[in-house]
C-alpha cells in the first residue's frame, strides 16, 4: 500500500451516497475545509452498486431528489412516476458535478479505520489507498443497506454456475437464454424477477417468505402534471417535513373501523389502482401496521388479488403470506403476473427447504435438484451494522465501536455515538423511519447546526462534541417503546429489527413516529442549547 502524506482538514465526509453528497456540499458552502472519500469508483452510494435490472426507487420522483438544490427540483428530468437506478445515478452525479464536489471526493477509497485523538481533539483516519486525513469532525453517510446478507448455504462453492448478489450485479452480463434461479422475495428479488422474467429461458424463485406487494402504477408523467409539481413544491415540503413518512402523502387519521364495512373493499380497489405502497398503507386508514383485524382485512384483500392474477392455484398458494402484512412495504410493476409464465415457476421452501447447492444447481429437500446456469442472491443486507464491521473504529479510551454496539447498534437520534465524541452518522441506526432522501438532509442539518452550536461557544478553537451516556440510552428505550405499537415487531426476520442476519443481536434500528417527531424533539434539543450532549 503506498504511504501518503497526512491531509489535515476539518471534516472527512465517508460515503459520496445521499447522504455523504448532501453533507460534503452543506460542510463546503459554510466554509469548511471538507473531503470525502468513497469505495466506489464513482458517486451514488446504494445507487451505484445496486445495478440489478428493474432497481428503481419505490418512492415517487418528485420526494426522490434534494429539496435544497430548487433549480434541480424545478428542471432536472423525471419522465415517469418512479425514477429507475441509471436515472438516480446520473441525477446524483449531476449533483456532485453541479457543485464542483467531485474534486473534494477521493473515489476507490474505503476507510479502513479511524481514531480519535483526545490530546489533539481529531479523528486520524487510514484509508485503504494509504491516504490519511486529520480531521476535527468525522462524518459517515456509509448506508444503512450498503454490505451485501449473502447467506452460507450448504454446498456454494460447489456451484459451477454463476453466483451473484444483487447488491454487487456484473457490469454486462447477459441472462437471455439461461436458467437462472433467485433467493429472495424482497424489495429487490420482486424487482429482479419482474425485470429479468421474459429474457431468461427458466427462471425459478426459491422463496422462503411470501411478502404482500402492491402495485406501484409506474406510469409516464405529464409536463402538465410536472408543472403542477413544480409550482406547488414549497406546499409539498411543508406537508413533507410535517408527515411521519415523508413520502407526500397525506397521511390518514381514520382507522379502519371508522369506514362502513361495505366501503372498504371498494377503498381498497382505488388504492391498488392508484399504486405505490406508502399510498396503499397510509392515506386511507391509519391503523394498518397498529391494529391486528385492520391489518388482516389488509391481507385478505391483497391475498384474494393473488388469487385473481395467478392462475395456477400451486403457484399463488406459494406466493400468498400466511402471515400478517408487517414487512417494509413493497410494490412492484407486474411481480404476481410473471408467475402465469410458462418459464417461470416458484418453489415453496417452507414446503421443500434448501437442502444443498449442488454443481448443476439446488437440490431441494424432495430430492429434486433444480438445474442452474446462473444463481442470484436477492438476500438482502447486513443492515446498519454491516458498513462498520468493515472498519474499525476507536473512540475515547480506545473504546472499539464494535464493543459499543456489542448488544446491537445504538444511537443518540441515529446521528451520534457516546464516547465517539466528533463523530456524526448520516442513516446510524435510530434515526427515523422515513424516505430516505429527506431523511439524510434532516441529519445533515441537524449536524451543521450543532457543530456550529459548539464552535460558537469555543474560546480556545478546540471543539468536542459528545452525547451524553444517559441520552443515548433514553433514546434506546424511546426507540423500542415506539416500535412495540407497530405489527412490524411481529416480523418473523426482518433488517428493521436485525434479525434477517443470523447472529446479529435484535434491535429496533428506526426511530418510528418518523421525520415529523424526530424533527420536533431535535428542534426542541436545538432550541435548548443541545443539553443531551457534553
Ligand atoms: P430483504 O428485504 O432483507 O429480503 C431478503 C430476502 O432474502 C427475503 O425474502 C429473505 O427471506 C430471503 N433470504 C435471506 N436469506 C435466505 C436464505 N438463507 N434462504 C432463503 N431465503 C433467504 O432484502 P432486499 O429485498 O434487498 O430489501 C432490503 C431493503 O432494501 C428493502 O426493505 C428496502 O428498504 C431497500 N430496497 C428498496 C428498493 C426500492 O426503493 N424500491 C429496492 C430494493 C431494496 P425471509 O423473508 O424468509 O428471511
Amino acid at each position: 500500500m503506498p504511504s501518503r502524506t497526512e491531509q489535515v482538514i476539518d471534516a472527512l465526509v465517508v460515503g459520496a451516497g445521499f447522504g455523504g453528497i448532501y453533507q460534503t456540499y452543506a460542510l463546503k458552502r459554510d466554509g469548511y475545509n471538507v473531503r470525502c472519500v468513497e469505495r466506489a469508483p464513482t458517486a451514488g452510494g446504494v445507487w451505484y452498486w445496486n445495478r440489478y435490472p428493474g432497481a428503481m426507487s419505490d418512492t415517487e420522483s418528485f420526494l426522490y431528489r434534494y429539496s435544497w438544490d430548487k433549480e434541480a427540483l424545478q428542471t432536472y428530468p423525471w419522465p415517469n412516476r418512479y425514477v429507475t437506478q441509471p436515472e438516480i445515478l446520473k441525477y446524483l452525479n449531476f449533483i456532485v458535478d453541479k457543485h464542483d464536489l467531485r474534486k473534494l471526493m477521493r473515489f476507490n477509497t474505503a476507510m479502513e479505520n479511524a481514531t480519535w485523538d483526545a490530546d489533539l481533539c481529531v479523528w486520524k483516519v487510514i484509508c485503504d489507498t494509504g491516504d490519511v486525513f486529520i480531521a476535527k469532525y468525522l462524518i459517515t453517510a456509509m448506508g444503512g443497506l450498503s454490505q451485501a446478507h449473502f447467506p452460507n448455504i450448504q454446498g456454494i462453492n460447489s456451484f459451477k454456475g454463476r453466483l451473484i448478489h444483487t447488491q454487487d450485479w456484473p457490469d454486462g452480463i447477459d441472462l437471455n437464454g439461461l436458467n437462472v434461479g433467485v433467493i429472495g422475495s424482497g424489495s429487490t428479488g420482486v424487482q429482479l424477477m419482474t425485470a429479468i422474467a421474459p429474457e431468461v429461458k427458466n427462471l425459478i424463485s426459491f422463496q422462503r417468505t411470501p411478502q404482500h406487494s402492491v402495485p406501484s402504477g409506474q406510469r409516464p408523467v405529464s409536463e402538465e402534471e410536472r408543472k403542477k409539481i413544480n409550482e406547488n413544491y414549497d406546499n409539498i415540503y411543508k406537508q413533507v417535513w410535517n408527515s411521519g413518512a415523508g413520502f407526500g402523502v397525506n397521511e390518514s387519521d381514520r382507522p379502519m373501523s371508522s369506514y362502513p364495512r361495505e366501503e372498504r373493499k371498494k377503498i381498497f380497489e382505488g388504492l391498488w389502482e392508484q399504486g405505490n405502497a406508502f399510498r396503499f398503507n397510509l392515506s386511507k386508514f391509519n391503523d394498518i401496521s397498529t391494529n391486528i383485524e385492520t391489518n388482516r382485512e389488509t391481507c385478505k384483500f391483497i391475498n384474494e388479488k393473488i388469487d385473481q392474477i395467478v392462475k395456477d392455484p400451486r403457484k399463488a398458494n406459494a406466493l400468498k403470506p400466511t402471515g400478517l402484512y408487517n414487512r417494509r412495504p413493497l410494490c412492484d410493476s407486474g411481480y404476481y403476473q410473471i408467475f402465469n409464465r410458462d418459464n417461470v415457476d416458484i418453489i415453496n421452501l417452507r414446503e421443500t427447504p434448501i437442502e444443498t447447492i449442488v454443481p448443476d444447481g439446488i437440490r431441494t429437500s424432495d430430492g429434486k435438484v433444480h438445474e442452474l446456469d446462473v444463481l442470484i442472491f436477492a438476500t438482502g443486507f447486513d443492515a446498519m451494522e454491516g458498513a462498520f464491521t468493515r472498519t474499525t473504529i476507536q473512540g475515547r479510551d480506545g473504546k472499539l465501536m464494535t464493543d459499543h454496539w456489542k448488544n446491537g447498534p445504538t444511537s443518540f437520534l441515529g446521528v451520534s455515538m457516546a464516547g465517539f465524541p466528533n463523530l456524526f452518522m448520516i442513516f446510524g441506526p435510530q434515526g427515523p423511519m422515513s424516505n430516505g432522501a429527506t431523511v439524510v438532509e434532516v441529519e445533515a442539518n441537524f449536524i451543521m447546526k450543532l457543530i456550529k452550536h459548539a464552535e460558537s461557544r469555543s474560546v480556545s478553537g478546540e471543539v468536542v462534541i459528545e452525547a451524553r451516556p444517559e441520552s443515548e440510552e433514553k433514546w434506546r428505550e424511546i426507540c423500542d417503546k415506539e416500535a412495540r405499537s407497530s405489527i412490524l415487531h411481529n416480523a418473523p426476520s426482518s433488517w428493521i429489527f436485525g434479525t434477517n442476519v443470523p447472529g446479529r443481536k435484535p434491535v429496533v434500528t428506526f426511530y418510528f413516529p418518523g421525520l415529523k417527531g424526530w424533527l420536533e424533539i431535535t428542534k426542541e434539543e436545538t432550541d435548548l442549547g443541545f443539553p443531551s450532549y457534553t
